[in-house]
């Protein structure tokens, strides 16, 4: 790592048990005095919205509380004509990855630069680590199937970032898992990515740590709120590593799964990680010995392929243990086996895909792996 190229974002970051009460303060200081939220609709049922209009009061003048997977385009523009209809200042989005992004897809809609875009907000109740980049992604779907087109844009990173551990105590095994498993892939395609940098390697290692110590005690035991807190650490530290570089082939496999083929996320992240490892293995078994001895794999004295071939197993194993889907058969989303060339085709036109450190000349590589995947 003699020469290495990096953004990094101007991003307030307030962290811990009772952060979400920061929020007025901070919002106060920017100035803003009309704001809209994004969220889910399980932030509607769990009372986290009441908690935002509690702390906002009459600054709060719109919430949109039915943000669906993936950003569709039909609610975008739903949000955008309600910010614009109610003279929005700032935009917040809490709760998983596409509400957040779908506040960012809209500052990004209504602000031509970084003086008039208005701050976005994140309030993270999953660990997808959206909070932490300036990407967001829309799904077009007038497209026969629909597809889903990243942006980058530093004008939408989140000004401000609210990671409360309390309001993540309500996320339900399943997504903690998920969710878990995508913030462990970003610190993993973190490590070996062809840009990686100091700062992403060190949050990465860091995020991999804590990311082992907690996501199964969150898992069997949702209301830990040490694990819990220890967990949204190691997501940020996840996002942080993230932001700064490219992902590779699983990444940009598991958009083409999302936008294409409306299989969660998460869910995505936990079939297609170990195979993605594997695929790689011979051009990035080095950076990822950190993370085999984190698993417990003794990589001392052996080959480093060797090594990253144990951990894959073990991943395997991990994976099982949260009762995640381990098959695209059983990814859900009504996926057959007969979309997969197509998807390898889609999957081979990403621009992340083509990132990846071992280079992918032709989309049978793609099929290959979704097969042994399916
Ligand atoms: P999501 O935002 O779609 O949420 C999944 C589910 O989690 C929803 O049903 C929601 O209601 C539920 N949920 C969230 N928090 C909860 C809580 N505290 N209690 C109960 N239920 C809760 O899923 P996600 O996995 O968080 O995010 C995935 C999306 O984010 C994808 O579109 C992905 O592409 C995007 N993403 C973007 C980036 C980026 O850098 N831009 C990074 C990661 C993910």
């Amino acid at each position: 790592m003699d020469q290495f190229r990096y953004n990094s974002y101007a991003q307030e970051i307030i962290f811990g048990v009772g952060s979400l009460d920061h929020l007025s303060e901070v919002v106060e200081r920017m100035g803003c005095r009309r704001l809209m939220l994004c969220a889910n609709h399980s932030m509607q049922v769990n009372g986290h919205i009441s908690a935002v209009e509690n702390i906002l009061g009459e600054r709060l003048i719109s919430v949109f509380d039915r943000v669906h997977s993936h950003v569709q385009d039909v609610q975008f523009d739903e949000v955008v004509s309600l910010a614009v209809e109610n003279n929005i200042e700032a935009i917040i989005g809490m709760g998983g990855g596409s509400p957040i992004g779908m506040a960012k897809a809209v500052s990004a809609a209504l602000g031509k630069d970084a003086n008039t875009a208005f701050p976005v907000i994140a309030i993270p109740t999953t660990y997808a680590g959206s909070e932490m980049t300036p990407v967001y992604g829309i799904t077009n779907t007038k497209e026969d199937p629909p597809r889903k087109v990243t942006a980058n844009n530093p004008n939408v990173v989140p000004r401000l970032v609210i990671y409360d551990p309390n309001l993540t105590l309500d996320l339900p095994p399943k997504l903690t898992g998920s969710t878990g498993i995508n913030a462990l892939a970003h610190c993993i395609e973190a490590l070996y990515s062809i840009k990686r940098n100091p700062i992403s390697t060190a949050a990465a290692t860091s995020g991999v740590n804590h990311i082992f110590n907690s996501l199964l005690p969150c898992y069997t035991h949702p209301d830990d709120l040490e694990a819990r807190t220890e967990m949204l650490l190691g997501s940020h530290l996840a996002g942080l590593s993230l932001a700064s570089v490219t992902m590779g082939l699983h990444h940009g496999l598991c958009h083409v799964l999302g936008g294409t083929a409306n299989v969660p996320h998460g869910i995505a992240n936990g079939i297609i990680l170990p195979h993605a490892i594997r695929f790689n293995a011979e051009t990035t078994a080095t950076q990822l010995l950190p993370v085999a001895a984190e698993m417990e794999i003794p990589v001392v004295g052996l080959k480093p392929v060797i090594a990253i071939e144990a951990m894959v197993q073990k991943l395997f194993h991990y994976i099982g243990q949260m009762n995640l889907p381990q098959h695209l058969r059983d990814a859900g989303a009504g996926l057959q086996e007969s979309d997969l060339p197509y998807l390898a085709e889609l999957a081979f036109q990403n621009h992340t895909v083509q990132n990846n450190p071992r280079p992918i000349t032709n989309e049978m590589q793609i099929a290959e792996l979704l097969r042994d995947a399916w």
